[in-house]
């Protein structure tokens, strides 16, 4: 039997796991099999050559080992009730207690007084005395037996297992113990000639290196060729999904540049497109004009100018006898969008409608019956789309704005009402770093347009303090003085909702007493209006007739007022970064020099901080993102969760991107030149390819 198969055998099969053990491996860490307990990749390493006298302790020093006795053990009553075991640990410099919350019949049964051991763990110290929680706790005869090394993994671990006896050690023996069963015999899994020109170590060196480094050295290079192998075979996976994809489903090819293209492209355009805008429209014809079916995410900064790259599209479906739709997040972005794409539309002679929560049933039925009848061409609606009543007689091209709020059955759901799904164009602001793109939309073709209109000046940021206030009050009255209009936007958390509230309401009272009418009106829109009545309030303040909308970040997404020319962040510290940016959005949208202003409390954390700095060093979103990225850590982007980045071994989507990089370029290169891994050097790959598809655990998020 070759370790491979070894690898299958159930875990508590293994000498010293066992069927309670096994339980417990099973159920906090997942490991069912030899296999998975080999893929516990250490976190960290610690050094266990070095033993520290009582005397050295300090605090803050991450984990000790001491040697020394245990002269007594007491059972101590800390709370009403509640326990715990403590034992007065001694060594030639001076004593310590060593203290366990939990376990103490069988801990303290197992202690032996006046014996020499050695403890291990983590020290504090409280009035002057150092205590170990938890120590993990060896005879010093058996110690001395021991393999140590001066790098010894330290696994991920749960508070159960630790509770319940499996310690760091005693996974490090079980570890031990496996390499010992399989003989550390593991197949390779990547192509000769790859690992000579990446210059990566054999799978066996790297296993045996990451559990027990021989050096840092080799420890090294162990961690980057299994990084490598780990982000390698999702792109390899991604690639394969979106070819096969491609050859699957069969799409509407949209055969003809048509009439209404044509007419509007030379008659109609409102303004001349950017480079960048004709680039993401060629990429999309040709995806709409090939037999399969489109799968395309858009990405463009706020103000970037997608909308008409979407109308476009629409045009392609409509002249190619296909109707289309636009489903947006909200309401006001649905009506939005409707006011805008009508002006284009109405030139072109083309009937479009909206569909939302709010549409009367008068106008529901009059909408349902002509999708059906095919003479509407343009839907454009909020999630009212996706209900089973609304049926298209050949919808060709749904478009999806700003896809973040959209769940993935969402999507699917549209795609699923016709038996040839339409193309799909997915719209986002939110610019999602490339590395994280790349692992999270693999298999989704990305456009992304990476250029403003022309003419657009910059948007200033400034990061004040709240003592500045009546400065900005100022600057405020100034800015109305000038004509423009102004946003003040408070934080609303669903935590602390009632509190903030509160400060809204508070903010709304104020500011209205220091902007009096009649010289200045002022809006106010939050969550807990009624839609109309939210409407109502934007569309008086997109009339002019009120200077300063106070609001919630209800106005993050996609509004468009183009004389407002202040945005105003009220305890911006509370926001991430990528909702700043977005609200930032919301102005600079007209000619008039615009400027974002931060304000904060005087104390911040370094989070905090950086943010601010972020946000008034750059109008960047995309380097915005990469910041972001950093600060959160990838579990926080939208989209992560289906997608498995979160489920890296060892790999780190944000530390590791230049080997992601590579691992793509790789992947890609292997299957443009041999798509069926035929090749007698790739049938490793092909091996293991199917191996990881069988598994189906991630990559099946999009269809
Ligand atoms: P977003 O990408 O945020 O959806 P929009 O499509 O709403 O951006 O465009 C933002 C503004 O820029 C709109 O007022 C739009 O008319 C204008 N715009 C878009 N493209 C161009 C262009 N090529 N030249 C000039 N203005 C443009
Ligand atoms: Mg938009």
């Amino acid at each position: 039997m070759s370790s491979n198969n070894l690898l299958l055998t159930p875990i508590e099969y293994l000498k010293g796991v066992g069927p309670s053990r096994g339980e417990l491996l099973r159920k906090e860490l997942g490991i069912h099999k030899y296999g998975d307990l080999l893929n516990l990749y250490p976190n960290r390493y610690i050094d266990r050559t070095r033993y520290y006298k009582i005397n050295q302790l300090q605090n803050n020093i991450a984990e000790v080992q001491i040697i020394g006795k245990i002269i007594n053990v007491k059972t101590v009553e800390f709370a009403k009730g509640r326990k715990r075991l403590v034992a007065t640990f001694v060594d030639e410099t001076g004593q310590m207690e060593l203290v366990w919350f939990q376990g103490h019949k069988w801990i303290r049964e197992s202690l032996k007084i006046n014996e020499v051991i050695v403890v291990f763990g983590k020290c504090s110290s409280f009035n002057g005395v150092y205590n170990m929680p938890h120590p993990e706790i060896e005879l010093w005869s058996e110690h001395q037996q021991s393999l140590r090394s001066a790098m010894q993994a330290v696994y991920p671990s749960t508070e159960t297992l630790t509770n319940r006896g499996i310690s760091n050690r005693v996974i490090n023996k079980m570890m031990q113990q496996l390499f010992i069963e399989t003989q550390a015999l593991f197949s390779e899994t990547l192509p000769d000639y790859l690992m000579q020109e990446l210059k990566l170590i054999p799978k066996n060196a790297a296993l045996f290196n990451i559990h027990f480094p021989k050096s840092a050295n080799a420890l090294a290079k162990a961690q980057f060729r299994l990084k490598f192998e780990e982000l390698f075979f999702i792109q390899l996976q991604l690639i394969m999904k979106n070819l096969i994809q491609k050859h699957k489903i069969k799409g509407h090819p949209f055969s003809k540049v048509g009439a209404l293209f044509n007419d509007f492209y030379q008659n109609h355009l409102p303004f001349e497109l950017t480079n960048a805008q004709k680039r993401v429209i060629k990429e999309i014809r040709t995806d709409m004009g090939s037999n399969a079916q489109m799968n395309r995410l858009l990405q463009g900064d706020v103000g970037s100018g997608k909308t008409i790259v979407a109308f476009m599209s629409m045009l392609l479906a409509i002249d190619n006898g296909f109707q289309a739709c636009l489903m947006a997040p909200t309401e006001i972005l649905a009506n939005q969008h409707f006011l805008g794409l009508s002006e284009l539309s109405n030139k072109l002679n083309i009937n479009i409608k909206i569909l939302t929560g709010s549409t009367k049933t008068s106008e529901r039925k009059i909408i349902h019956k002509e999708l059906e009848n095919g003479n509407l061409q343009i839907l454009i609606g909020t999630h009212a789309l996706l209900e089973d009543k609304v049926k298209f007689h050949n919808i060709g091209l749904a478009i999806i704005d700003e896809q973040h709020r959209f769940g993935v059955e969402q999507r699917s759901k549209l795609w699923k009402k016709n038996a040839i799904p339409p193309h799909i164009l997915v719209m986002t602001a939110t610019p999602i770093p490339r590395t994280l793109a790349m692992s999270l939309y693999g298999d989704l073709d990305i456009s992304v347009i990476d250029e403003l209109p022309p003419g657009r000046k910059p948007i200033q940021t400034v990061h004040r303090y709240d003592s500045n206030r009546l400065k900005i009050w100022k600057f405020i009255r100034d800015e109305i003085a000038l004509g423009r209009q102004i946003y003040i936007v408070y934080p609303l958390i669903q935590e602390s909702e009632k509190m903030d509230y509160k400060d809204l309401m508070d903010g709304y009272e104020s500011i209205s007493r220091d902007f009096p009418l009649p010289q200045y009106a002022i809006s106010i829109v939050h969550g807990k209006m009624k839609p109309a009545d939210k409407d109502a309030e934007m569309k008086r303040f997109a009339e002019r007739k009120t200077n300063i909308m106070v609001a919630t970040t209800v106005i993050e997404v996609g509004v468009n007022v183009p004389n407002a020319s202040v945005m105003i962040i009220e305890s911006a510290e509370r926001f991430g970064l990528s909702q700043l940016h977005q609200l930032r959005g919301r102005v600079g949208r007209g000619a008039e020099q615009s400027y974002c202003i931060l304000i904060t409390d005087h104390k911040l954390s370094s989070d905090s901080k950086t943010r601010m700095e972020t946000m008034v060093r750059t109008n960047d979103g995309f380097e915005i993102a990469e910041v972001d990225l950093k600060l959160r850590g990838p579990g926080n982007f939208m989209g992560t969760q289906q997608s498995g980045v979160l489920n890296l071994q060892i790999a780190d989507i944000v530390k590791d991107k230049e080997v992601l990089s590579v691992a793509r370029a790789y992947a890609m290169q292997i299957v443009n030149s041999d798509m069926g891994l035929q090749k007698p050097e790739h049938a490793v790959l092909k091996a293991v390819y199917m191996e990881l598809t069988k598994k189906k655990n991630i990559w099946n998020y999009i269809s």
